[in-house]
């Protein structure tokens, strides 16, 4: 298991201090592509906005983990392992539907996750310009995507359904927006008491 451990991280002594350790995932993983519409896979897209959050995090001087080096995306199996060792927890997905309408964000979480699972549906909304879904329970959720819930205590963040062409579109334009929002949500959280 190759872990990522990003500790290279600015210092930013003006800011409180990390009180909480963090992981963010890459959903599915090299050899499962998961949702593919358009040409593209989710796996891959999951992957790039992993790394996009993880150098904002840096920027921002949060430390965390990773599932996997820069282009490996670790087996679910795997991430929950990783999950489970860290306060927060969040595993990036795309959505998927046989109607291509299905559009916007929504997170999986328990109970306890939610106003940060709120939060991370609230900026993605706003950034993207899709439908704001909500932040719904674990048992709304679908198939395998449940044990980084379940089992790892994690957040799954279904970004956008990439069957829809509008909210591919609004993903490919505001992908890198969105990285810096969702690390900055994710920043404050780990500094939060
Ligand atoms: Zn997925």
């Amino acid at each position: 298991m190759t872990i990522r451990w990003i500790d290279q991280v600015q210092a930013l002594p003006s800011l409180s201090p990390q009180l909480w350790s963090l992981m963010i995932a890459a959903g599915h993983s090299d050899v499962d592509p998961g949702v593919v519409a358009h040409g593209y896979r989710e796996a891959e897209i999951v992957l790039d906005f992993r790394q996009l959050v993880s150098a904002e995090l840096a920027e921002l001087g949060v430390k965390h983990l990773l599932d996997g080096e820069p282009h490996e995306n670790l087996p679910l199996h795997q991430a929950v392992v990783i999950a489970r060792g860290c306060d927060i927890a969040v595993e990036f997905h795309c959505n998927g539907a046989a109607s291509a309408q299905a559009t916007g964000v929504e997170t999986l979480s328990r109970a306890h996750n939610k106003p940060l699972a709120a939060e991370l549906c609230r900026v993605t909304a706003d950034v993207l310009g899709i439908a704001n879904r909500g932040a719904r329970p674990e048992g709304s959720g679908q198939h395998h995507r449940l044990a980084f819930v379940s089992d790892g205590g994690g957040i799954i963040h279904e970004l956008f359904f990439l069957t829809n062409k509008r909210d591919l579109a609004a993903w490919i334009g505001g992908r890198r927006s969105l990285a810096k929002e969702v690390a900055r949500v994710l920043a404050d959280a780990v500094r939060t008491p």
